[in-house]
Formats: structure tokens, C-alpha cells, sequence
């Protein structure tokens, strides 16, 4: 399976796993859970959760998946940025940890940048480190700005996770070549445009069209996918909360894209000519 490699050395695929909205309905518990064992089963290592995703909801269904198998994965949390301050870190890692029934977390982000100062921020992830309590730190939402900012105070952040796909590509522009260039890789959330218009769209149908994958013929949402996972430094985190789209998006990794699709791609969803703020979800 292709791969990213975190500046710690941790070699993860580049396909992941997201659980934004997951456990919100209790009736589609059962159902997530098995999405998520799904994805391990077929070696997906990382899933992706926050704090913020139903209070600890999201959590929660991620702890039943992954009980018994905590091995098998590399699991990512996101503090709040009104927890950002030193004791508010501190406490709310020890919360995610119980609705997620382990000790560590491989990964925790900041979800979005706080008026506490990075320094403080950062030196609680310190922290944590030194208490074994998770394994690395990185940050979602940051812009260019915000990743100089933070090389001020550490270089050791090992991600940036943000908003990406055929409709969102502003970052092109600076902020994928300039993680890369630091050593941070980016997770790319949103992957398939939350399901929405991006989907329908004609030239993504039409691509669908020409692919197979071992499920049959390919999808938009499969083409959406192949085309983030084909770049470098980024791993890709799309929700599936059934074992048929998960099914689906492990599949959308045999897709290869000729160069006429991504000139289409390209013509349908241009590339940006100039700096875009970062969008954000
Ligand atoms: P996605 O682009 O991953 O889209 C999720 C939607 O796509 C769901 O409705 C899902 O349906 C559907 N879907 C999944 N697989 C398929 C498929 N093969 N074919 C058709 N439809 C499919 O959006 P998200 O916003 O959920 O982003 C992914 C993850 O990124 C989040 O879950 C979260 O972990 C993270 N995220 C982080 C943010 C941040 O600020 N850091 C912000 C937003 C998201 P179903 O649920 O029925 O399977």
C-alpha cells in the first residue's frame, strides 16, 4: 500500500481513515464500527478523531473499534483550541484517552489555531510526549502564516491537516510544497467534498467511466479519492461509515489516473494561479 513517513520516522498508508459525525446516531453505531474494523482488517492503519466530534462521540465509537487491536493503529485526536492553554491540553488529551480506552495517541493536532500562544500550546504537547501519553503533535487549519509562526517556536510538528480536494485546491499554490519542504505531511480532510455537488460533476463521471477497480466499475467518489491519494506527502482521511464505501475508497487506491484525466481534472478544477487564504470547514 503506498505510504507517508512522518519526520519520526513512522511509516503509515496514505489512506486513512475519518470519523467526523460518527456516533451521532446511535442506530448507526454498529454499522461505524464495523466501517472502521473494515478498514483495519484491510491494513488502513489511521483513524482519524477530535474532541470536538460529538463531545467525545466520535471517540467513543473509534474506542469500541479499535479494542483489542490497539497495535494495529495509528490513531489521531484534535484538541480544541479553548483547551489550547497548558492545563486545558493536559486534561483534554486524559478525556480523549477514556472515551478512546488507551493510553496514547500516535498523533494529536491542534484543530485550529487559538488565542492561547503557540508556545504554550506546543510546550504542553511537550509534555505529554515526556508522559508517554502521545507519541507526536501537529496541527489542522494551519496557512502558511501560521506554519512560519509555529517554526519559530518548534520544528517538530509532524503534520498539518487540512481541507483538500478536486474543489479546494488553493493550497497548491504554496502551502502543500512548503510542508513538504519542512517535513510536515499533510492530511487531507474532506477528500471527497463531504459527499456533496463535487460528486455529480460530469468529468468526474465520465473519468468513473473509463476505470475498474476488483469492485467493478469505478465511482466519482473513487476518482475524487485516487486523484488526492496520487500526490506525495499526503494522506488522505475520507468517512465512511459503511463497509461498502469503505470497501470502495480502499479500492480507489488500484485507480491510476492517466495524464488525459488529470488534464480534464485540471480544466474542470483549475489550479490556483494566485495566494488563496486557506479554506477551512
Ligand atoms: P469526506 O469528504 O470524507 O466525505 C464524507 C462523506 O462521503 C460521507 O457522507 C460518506 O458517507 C461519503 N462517502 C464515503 N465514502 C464514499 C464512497 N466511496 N462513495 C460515496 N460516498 C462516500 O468528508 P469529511 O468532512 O467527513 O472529511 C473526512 C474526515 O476529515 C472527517 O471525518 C474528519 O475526520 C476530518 N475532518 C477534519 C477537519 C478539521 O478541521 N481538521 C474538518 C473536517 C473533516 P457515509 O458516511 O454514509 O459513509
Amino acid at each position: 500500500m503506498p505510504s507517508v513517513t512522518f519526520r519520526n520516522g513512522v511509516q503509515v498508508p496514505n489512506l486513512g481513515m475519518g470519523t467526523w459525525n460518527v456516533g451521532e446516531n446511535p442506530a448507526l453505531r454498529a454499522a461505524e464500527v464495523q466501517a472502521l474494523r473494515c478498514g483495519l482488517d484491510a491494513g488502513l492503519k489511521v483513524i482519524d478523531t477530535a474532541e470536538m466530534y460529538g463531545h467525545g462521540r466520535s471517540e467513543s465509537v473509534v474506542g469500541e473499534a479499535i479494542a483489542g487491536r490497539r497495535a494495529e493503529v495509528y490513531l489521531v485526536s484534535k484538541v480544541l483550541p479553548s483547551n489550547a492553554s497548558r492545563a486545558g491540553v493536559l486534561e483534554a488529551c486524559r478525556r480523549s484517552l477514556g472515551f478512546l480506552k488507551t493510553d496514547y495517541l500516535d498523533l494529536y493536532l491542534l484543530h485550529w489555531r487559538s488565542p492561547v500562544a503557540l508556545e504554550e500550546t506546543v510546550s504542553a504537547f511537550e509534555d505529554l510526549m515526556q508522559m508517554g501519553l502521545i507519541r507526536g503533535w501537529g496541527v489542522s487549519n494551519f496557512d502558511v502564516a501560521d506554519m512560519e509562526a509555529l517554526e519559530r517556536v518548534s520544528p517538530d510538528a509532524l503534520a498539518n491537516q487540512i481541507l483538500y480536494n478536486l474543489e479546494e485546491r488553493g493550497t497548491e499554490f504554496d502551502l502543500l510544497a512548503r510542508d513538504a519542504a519542512s517535513g510536515v505531511v499533510t492530511m487531507a480532510y474532506s477528500p471527497l467534498g463531504q459527499a456533496g455537488a463535487l460528486l455529480r460533476q460530469p468529468v468526474l463521471v465520465e473519468i468513473a467511466s473509463q476505470h475498474e477497480t476488483s469492485l467493478g466499475p469505478a465511482t466519482p467518489a473513487q476518482i475524487a479519492l485516487a486523484w488526492v491519494l496520487r500526490q506525495k506527502n499526503m494522506l488522505a482521511i475520507p468517512k465512511a461509515a459503511s463497509v461498502a464505501h469503505q470497501k470502495l475508497n480502499i479500492a480507489a487506491l488500484q485507480i491510476v489516473l492517466t495524464p488525459q484525466d488529470l488534464t480534464a481534472l485540471d480544466r474542470a478544477f483549475l489550479p490556483p494561479r494566485r495566494k488563496q487564504s486557506l479554506s477551512v470547514i
